[in-house]
């Protein structure tokens, strides 16, 4: 299959080749025909697996089209709605890059930063606008936009907005905008509370679904290290050393064990950036560019702030924590295999994450590879303890060796969590609609805690304030096959 093929616009196919792509992804070839035919449509795919330029691609194709026939634009054509500040910008760099022969202009809106280029964005009709729904009900409160000449609606990521208590805005803000519309909706999972969107917001939508709901890419590699909880840090300094581990993204589940973390690898000489929404939004940029930019190979993140990270070439994937949700772990090993490219999934497994495994290999339907790493004393003694680096912070006094709250993103403590194994879900995988709002399928059966509000810090950032990167070139470093 050739893009040629699909329908798009000759500019468009031009900015696609010059990004070097040679062929769609299965969820472009399914979701670019009916885009451009003017239905609604509802996407079911994992990150990763170019759903951004599914969505894109023929919108830009329409818009060009319109455009042509009617001349300049007066009003805002496209809303894209996304859950964080990371993925608004993603989009924006994306949209860029494939509309690049083409005279639109785009604004992004999300919350942390100053409003007043957004508020001029809004107000000069910008034609693509992509946002965090916080900052944009907000502001559109305030009388800024217009959107009563919209076109497309996008919604991204509609799952994790749901998760994080975004619907209420959302629906404020679709109530602004006009009937008469094209609705896009991507969702890494297919819902009871996803088809209550599509009933709510879309009009008879195709659906498109590429790959079994939640399953891993292909491309990656998943092996398991069953490791003490203490040689957790020694085992990653040591597969650290190994020269394939060139671009590594590690998750660490709580923000200030991610710090502590980033800190013990400078000190083993490993230069690292850690990305978590304690901090500032131009800290966040920092670190997502010097990890892009190849200046330092390891990012340590916590699962919200690395939502929207895409990131082409990355060779690894740690859970140097286990994630407490299947869908957490999915996400997080869809940050390498992008796009058809190879990369390695590691998890680090203790004692106390075995009910979790059991959990997740249910889930994904078959057994984890286990792994020893050559040359790792798995028998060593804890390293002496270092009241400096435990103090730092009020929850790193607890107990040594106890299992830390996992809610990291507020520093909630789950109190509902069982410590020891914990049940598996019920019927071993979650149930389509079983679960309840605002809750995801989840390692254990336990309860999620409540969603970080949905004005909370994960929002924010700065309108167009950072170099646009284009989407990289299919002149993938590692390609399946190729290593
Ligand atoms: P997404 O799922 O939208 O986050 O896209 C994942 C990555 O795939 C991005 O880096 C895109 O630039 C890249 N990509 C999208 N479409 C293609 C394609 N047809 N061929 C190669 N890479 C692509």
């Amino acid at each position: 299959m050739s893009f040629e093929v699909l329908g798009l616009a000759p500019k468009i196919l031009q900015a696609v080749q010059e990004a070097g792509y040679t062929e769609p992804t299965p969820i472009q070839t399914a979701a670019i025909p009916p885009i451009i035919a003017g239905h609604d449509l509802i996407g079911i795919a994992q990150t990763g697996t170019g759903k951004t330029a599914a969505f894109t691609l023929p919108m830009l194709t329409k818009l060009a089209a319109a455009q042509a026939a009617a001349g300049p634009n007066r009003r805002t054509r496209v809303l894209i709605l996304a859950p964080t500040r990371e993925l608004v910008v993603q989009i924006e760099e994306n949209i860029r890059a494939y509309a690049k022969h083409l005279p639109l202009t785009i604004a992004t809106v999300f919350g942390g930063v100053g409003e007043q280029p957004q508020i001029r964005a809004l107000r000069s009709a910008t034609d693509i606008v992509v946002a965090c729904p916080g900052r944009l009900l907000d502001l559109l409160g305030r009388r800024n936009g217009d959107f009563s000449g919209l076109e497309f609606l996008v919604l991204d990521e509609a799952d994790r907005m749901l998760d994080m208590g975004f619907l209420p805005s959302i629906r404020q803000i679709v109530r602004q905008l006009p009937k008469q519309r094209q609705t896009l909706m991507f969702s890494a999972t297919l819902s009871k509370e996803i088809e209550g969107l599509t009933h709510e917001f879309q009009r008879a939508p195709k659906i498109v679904q590429i790959g079994r709901r939640a399953n891993p890419a292909e491309t990656v590699t998943q092996l398991v290290y069953e490791v003490p909880r203490h040689l957790k840090t020694s085992l990653l300094i040591h597969l650290l050393k190994e020269p394939n581990m060139d671009m590594v993204l590690i998750f660490s589940r709580m923000k200030h064990a991610a710090d502590r973390l980033a800190r013990q690898l400078e000190q083993a000489g490993i230069k690292t950036a850690t990305l978590h929404s304690n901090r500032s939004q131009n800290q966040r940029l920092r670190a997502l560019q010097d990890f892009k930019s190849g200046h330092v190979r390891v990012l340590v993140a916590t699962d919200i702030a690395a939502r929207g990270i895409d990131v082409d070439g990355i060779s690894h994937v740690v859970n140097y924590d286990f994630p407490m949700h299947v869908e957490d772990y999915i996400h997080r090993i869809g940050r390498t295999g992008r796009a058809n490219q190879i990369g390695d999934a590691i998890s680090f497994v203790t004692n106390e994450d075995h009910g979790e495994l059991r959990a997740l290999e249910r889930f994904i339907g078959r057994g984890l590879v286990r792994k020893k790493a050559e040359g790792f004393n798995y028998t060593a003694a804890a390293p002496p303890y270092n009241p400096a680096e435990e103090g730092r912070h009020p929850r790193h006094q607890q107990q040594r060796g106890q299992r830390p709250p996992r809610n990291d993103q507020r520093g909630q403590q789950n109190s509902s969590r069982p410590s020891a194994a914990p049940r598996p879900p019920q019927g071993g995988r979650p149930q389509f609609g079983a679960r309840p709002q605002n809750a995801r399928p989840q390692f254990g059966g336990g309860q999620r805690p409540p969603s970080e509000p949905a004005s909370g810090n994960r929002e924010g950032g700065n309108e167009r304030h950072f170099p646009s990167t284009a989407p990289r070139p299919g002149g993938f470093r590692r390609r399946f096959g190729a290593r």
